[in-house]
């Protein structure tokens, strides 16, 4: 299912250009127009899920491949040695503002913990 009026549908399909890193099955990824460290991906669904909170049992296979594609897309761009960090916002109050789920894949920088 996709939904015409999500922007991240719509990079999904090819609609809206993207800086494309991985296409799969289930699963494309792209650059993140305003990255927030030196490597900053995005890995969403091709199907419209607003966030982890409506994902279904049956979504499991996605969410292998969601998990999967950013781990190959960490050592495609040399992350695994200076390690990677992985973000699923859920939620406004958890910062989300575009409302496909999308996996934030963050590198290339040094992290803090706990996060802001
Ligand atoms: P959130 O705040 O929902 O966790 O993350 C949304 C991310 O999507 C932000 O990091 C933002 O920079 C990125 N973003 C929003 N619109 C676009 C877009 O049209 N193209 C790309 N490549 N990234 C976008
Ligand atoms: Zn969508």
């Amino acid at each position: 299912m996709t939904d015409s009026g999500c922007i991240f549908c719509r990079i999904a399909s090819g609609e809206i250009d993207s800086d494309r890193v991985y296409d799969g099955e289930r699963v494309v990824a792209f650059r993140d127009l305003d990255p927030k460290a030196p490597t900053h991906i995005l890995v969403i669904p091709r199907a419209h899920v607003p966030s982890v909170a409506d994902l279904e049992d049956g979504d499991a296979p996605v969410i292998g491949e969601l998990l999967l594609a950013a781990r190959d897309i960490a050592r495609e761009e040399g992350l695994v040695e200076s390690g990677y960090r992985l973000v699923l916002n859920s939620g406004a109050g958890a910062g989300q503002s575009v409302f496909h789920l999308h996996l934030h894949l963050l590198g290339g920088r040094q992290f803090g913990w706990p996060p802001g």
